[in-house]
């Protein structure tokens, strides 16, 4: 027997966290790092905030678990919030990102057959984009390393590049919904829509009577500045999925939609047994505390300039190594001329300090939106000691 009985399916790096603290992790090993990863942009009030841990253990306590044959005081309230905070009417939990992106594929799809046009069932989706690891959302991407083995995949779904508009509108025919995009692709590489590329698609969508569907999974929820990506486009979704961040570390996500998109998705059409339990919506109300807070996404937007202003600096420094930065907030990218990948482990191995490689050999700098100048200040002198040492395989 060779299999691990963890399936292999990560190529796991020896860093082994057993505590956090804020912006740091500890290893079983007692190292310390600093943590520009975040669980991928999930910890967004870093390691054992206290309001968002007390609000888990009061409400285990409690009640964790009821079924949704029941009422929930604790998901209208939350919903609630977040209608009374964003463009949507009504909002579906869901435990994780790609369940939240089901959701939304299905309301698109339901909002069609509703009105009558059942044929209108594809969505235009984009290359490089990620929506998660199910059948359904590895089908809306065209990235072949998600797909490959996974066929029959399901069918709907339609691959125009990133930011070009023109290419995006030539694929509307009969059978379109709408489209499915993220305001500023993760995983892709920190790669950030034009405000023509996603003002002009919801334009497409107000014309062809289209759903605009966002992503905003990694994007949203604080980590640019604004509570949604989309704040900075001066537009709106008709639905949009929501997770990481959204639960603090809590597994929790959301599909949100106004009324009319939504109007398909009536009593029986979907479900979820953990989705909105009281556990969950307890870590979500704590988290949407904070965010909401006076003064918390300017805060995330200062934070985003100094960041950023601190790699641009040190860009110079190290031009061998470095190309430019990227991305919105604290949600950055750092484009590199070599392998992004090999450069993220040896930050982590030889200078503790944890981010994410993302796609076009980008580093993504993704840390909790609780950071102060001092966590800038550390990670900027890791960067730059880690750069000088650095020496890029040849094979790059
Ligand atoms: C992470 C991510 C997902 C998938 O979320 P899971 O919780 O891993 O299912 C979907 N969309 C985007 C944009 C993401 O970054």
């Amino acid at each position: 027997m060779t299999i691990t009985p963890l399936m292999p399916v990560y190529p796991r790096c020896g860093v082994r966290p057993v505590r956090g603290e804020g912006a740091y992790l500890f290893g079983e090993d007692g190292q310390q790092y600093l943590d520009f990863a975040s669980g991928i942009a999930v910890n967004a009030l870093g390691h054992g905030h206290p309001h968002l841990t007390k609000a888990i253990a009061d409400q285990a306590a409690t009640l964790m678990h009821v079924s949704n044959l029941y009422g929930s005081p604790q998901g209208e309230h939350l919903a609630q919030r977040l209608v009374d905070n964003t463009f949507a009417d009504t909002v579906f939990f869901t435990n994780s990102g790609a369940e939240a992106v089901e959701c939304a594929i299905k309301t698109a799809r339901r909002y069609h057959f509703a009105n009558g046009n059942p044929e209108r069932h594809t969505l235009i989706t984009f290359d490089t984009a990620f929506h998660g690891r199910t059948l359904g959302t590895i089908s809306a991407t065209n990235q072949a390393k998600m797909r490959d083995g996974f066929e029959p995949l399901l069918p709907g779904f339609a691959y125009a590049k990133f930011n070009d508009l023109q290419g995006a509108l030539a694929l509307i025919d009969d059978t379109t919904a709408g489209f499915l995009v993220e305001p500023i692709q993760g995983e892709g590489g920190i790669r950030q829509a034009s405000p023509e590329f996603l003002q002009g698609l919801r334009k497409a969508c107000d014309e062809h009577g289209l759903l605009l569907v966002l992503d905003e999974v990694q994007c949203g929820y604080g980590r640019t500045g604004k509570l949604f990506a989309h704040d900075l486009y001066g537009i709106t979704p008709d639905i949009m999925s929501v997770a990481k961040g959204i639960g603090g570390g809590f597994p929790l996500g959301a599909c949100l939609a106004t009324e009319e998109a939504a109007k398909g998705m009536v009593a029986g059409t979907h479900g979820s047994t953990y989705g909105g339990n009281p556990l969950a919506m307890a870590a979500g109300e704590a988290v949407l505390d904070v965010i909401l807070e006076d003064g918390f996404l300017e805060h995330v937007a200062t934070m985003g300039d100094r960041l950023r202003q601190g790699l641009e600096q040190m860009i110079p420094n190290h031009d061998h190594l470095f190309d430019s930065v990227r991305g919105t907030g604290l949600m950055l990218g750092l484009k590199l001329k070599s392998d992004s990948r090999a450069f993220v482990a040896f930050a982590r191995d030889h200078h503790n300090l944890l981010l994410v490689a993302a796609g076009e050999n980008v580093i993504r700098i993704l840390p909790p939106l609780v950071i102060d100048e001092s966590h800038i200040a550390e990670c900027i002198d890791k960067l730059s000691t880690a750069a000088r040492v650095y020496v890029p395989a040849a094979d790059d």
